[in-house]
């Protein structure tokens, strides 16, 4: 793979594209042995109600904690993993470990409905749904304790097979959500006829309508979108405790974000909640009063 035809028949040699291929199979490999030696981490972020302060669930969000250059977040991972084909270790990976996180703590009483992001490979895996069920039954879960999240441009790459998917997915029983929504180029139609039960507005958004009157009509557009297609709403991206209020001004349904937590260790998230008290208006009024 380092040789190229240089046009005349001989076979020019192409250092760049030698040092390329050789990063990317090096980084499959140290992926492999990330898999192998147990250094992916699931970090998970809670998910609020935003009318009543309430935790619904979680989003697990997977983390790579590396020997030598520490906390390797998603977005330098992922992608490549997805090119790759790898991103189905990591999934099932991550479906695992979430699924245990969710039995235990069930086990302590606590009904959190965690949340999964899966990406276009993982749709075109024709095995997906019976993978899914596997990891259920040994944690002796139902469905419901699942939502299943898909970015709109992963939908959007095969609409005919991830609708094919999403049916399989929905007719088990298992809540499915339309991720990062606004960002990519959906098509309404297409929202419309999946069977999803939420949507997802990009952070982007969320991070600039405070202080930018047009992301702020979109959030709202799109939370009136949703609703008027009979779907939850959740943003993401809440950094304040404006924001919060405005989203919940609204009429939006839930909300995550770094004002009520950051992605934590999976084994933190019940001594979070032990903790979490709702930043509701209310508790300002009455701060005003006191
Ligand atoms: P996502 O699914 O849209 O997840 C939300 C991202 O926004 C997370 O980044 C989260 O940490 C971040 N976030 C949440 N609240 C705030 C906030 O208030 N401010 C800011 N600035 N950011 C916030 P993270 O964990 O780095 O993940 C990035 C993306 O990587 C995810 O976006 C998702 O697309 C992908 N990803 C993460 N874990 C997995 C996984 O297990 N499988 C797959 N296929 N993709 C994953
Ligand atoms: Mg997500
Ligand atoms: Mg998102
Ligand atoms: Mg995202």
């Amino acid at each position: 793979y380092a040789a190229k035809n240089g046009g005349s028949g001989a076979v020019v040699y192409d250092p760049d594209i030698d040092k390329a291929s050789q990063q990317s199979l090096s980084l499959l490999s140290e992926l492999r042995h990330a898999a192998e030696q147990n250094e992916f981490r699931l970090f998970v972020q809670p998910k609020v109600d935003l009318a009543s302060g309430v935790v619904s669930g979680m989003e697990a969000l997977v983390r790579w904690v590396h020997p030598e250059r520490g906390m390797v977040f998603p977005d330098n991972f992922i992608p490549f993993a997805e090119k790759t084909g790898f991103i189905r270790v990591i999934t099932q990976w991550v479906m695992e470990k979430a699924a245990a996180t969710a039995s235990e703590l069930a086990r302590q009483g606590l009904r959190m409905r965690v949340s999964v992001n899966l990406s276009t490979r993982d749709l075109m895996d024709q095995e997906l749904p019976q993978k899914f069920a596997a990891v259920l039954a040994r944690h002796q879960l139902t469905p419901a304790a699942f939502c299943l999240e898909i970015t709109e441009s992963a939908i959007m790459d095969d609409p005919v097979r991830a609708q094919h998917t999403l049916e399989s997915l929905h007719a088990m029983g298992v809540a499915l959500s339309i991720d990062d929504f606004g960002t990519g180029y959906s098509s309404l139609a297409y929202l419309k006829r999946l069977p999803v039960q939420e949507l997802k507005i990009d952070k982007s958004f969320v991070l600039k309508m405070e202080r930018d009157a047009g992301d702020a009509k979109i959030v709202r557009s799109t939370i009136d979108l949703g609703h008027n297609l009979g779907l939850k709403v959740v943003a993401e991206g809440i950094e304040s405790q404006a924001a919060w209020d405005m989203l919940a001004a609204m009429g939006c349904d839930q909300g995550q974000g770094y004002f009520m937590s950051k992605p934590m260790p999976a084994e933190d998230f019940a001594g979070w909640l032990a903790r979490w008290t709702p930043p509701l208006k209310q508790s300002a009024a009455a701060r005003e009063v006191a």
